[in-house]
């Protein structure tokens, strides 16, 4: 079964085999250095001033993010599952919330959040996904985080990254804080969770907030090579697994295919006639909305080995969703476009041809 799922994502072979070397003491020497090695790699990878890795889910993540640099009044970005979560993490914190809500195929405009800032002079912190998951959305954040950092710099901006870190190239220059999650685009069994900070953002958090997600504790310990509680060393060995299999070709070719890819799997897509639903789509994965999404997921689980996911509380049945995260091998990312067409077949939609397959070669090989 090819596992096309955007989260969790397939582990490469070498990452597996990395992983299962016998438990290490997380107090060691030979740990440190290992940690030293994906640490400085993580930075890279983020482009970041600093950066913390915690033993949690992405949520995680994004709570401590919450905790550690909002103090009064949170301004969130909600169109989609992972929008709503920030907006729920920030009630729950017991904080203020000022949230702009958006269907999932919209992203948000920089009219509505200036608005929200002239109204409310007390907001601290703002908070978007860079690529909105629930529909595949990406979200104009650098645009937005420059505004926001003009009208006023000591906003703190929060972008979660957990779809769009290690797919595309982000500018970061106006994020202070950019989250990115094992089981997505890094391609890592799911419970490590990563931030990178620039030095406002360390400067806010100060002796930091919260215990377990004290995010000044972290950046202690880990600029010491260590972690405040015990690190999850096998994530870790397999992080610098990871690094070392992006960097056979790089990580600008990996972001290079990663776009030809999304891209040939859109035009296969519409050439067969379907209709992509976001209106500015990421490039971590492709979103098809359609009325037969679930006979024709169904068809490509049970006859032609390919796991998609579907959509979630409104969306649910009327969407299906493509991974293009990851270190996709090309045949794979054919095959998934090919076996779409042959469901369409077997649902009488259109008659096999082949478009999908020989659209999909046309535009990625003259990308690549
Ligand atoms: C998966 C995901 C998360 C985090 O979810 P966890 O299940 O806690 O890892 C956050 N944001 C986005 C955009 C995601 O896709």
């Amino acid at each position: 079964m090819l596992l096309f799922t955007p989260g969790p994502t397939p582990v490469p072979e070498s990452v597996r085999q990395a992983m299962a070397t016998p438990t290490l003491h997380h107090r060691t020497p030979e740990f440190e250095a290992i940690f030293k090695e994906a640490r400085e790699r993580l930075l890279e990878l983020f482009g970041m001033d600093e950066c913390v890795m915690l033993a949690s889910s992405g949520t995680g993540a994004m709570q401590s993010c919450v905790l550690n640099l909002c103090q009064t009044k949170a301004l969130t970005i909600n169109a989609g599952k992972f929008g709503e979560r920030f907006g729920k993490i920030v009630t729950a914190m017991g904080k203020e919330l000022v949230e702009l809500k958006y269907e999932w195929n919209t992203p948000a405009s920089l009219d509505d959040v200036k608005k929200a800032l002239e109204e409310n002079h007390d907001i601290d912190a703002f908070f978007i996904q860079v690529s909105e998951s629930a529909g595949g959305l990406r979200h104009p954040v650098e645009e937005i985080a420059a505004y926001v950092k003009l009208v006023n710099p000591e906003i703190m901006v929060v972008a979660d990254g957990i779809t769009a870190v290690g797919v595309e190239k982000i500018d970061i220059s106006n994020i202070d804080a950019l989250v990115a999650g094992s089981q997505k685009a890094l391609m890592l069994p799911p419970g490590l969770a990563m931030i990178g900070l620039s030095n406002a953002a360390v400067e806010k958090i100060g002796s930091g907030v919260d215990y377990y997600f004290n995010l000044a504790t972290e950046i202690k310990k880990q600029q010491q090579n260590t972690t405040a509680w015990t690190a999850p060393t096998t994530l870790i060995i397999g992080l610098n697994a990871i690094f070392d299999e992006i960097d056979k070709e790089g990580l600008d070719v990996l972001y290079s295919k990663t776009i030809a890819r999304a891209k040939a799997t859109q035009t296969a897509l519409e050439a067969l006639g379907l209709n992509i639903y976001p209106s500015t789509p990421a490039k971590s994965m492709s979103t098809v909305i359609d009325e037969d999404s679930e006979a024709i997921r169904k068809l490509l689980k049970t006859k032609y080995a390919v796991n998609m996911a579907g959509g979630q509380d409104h969306l649910k049945g009327k969407i299906f969703r493509i991974n293009q995260m990851g270190l996709i091998p090309v045949n794979e990312s054919v095959w998934v476009v090919n076996a779409i067409e042959m469901a369409l077949a077997d649902l009488g939609r259109r008659s096999f041809d082949g478009t999908a397959s020989k659209t999909f070669n046309e535009v990625y090989f003259k990308e690549n």
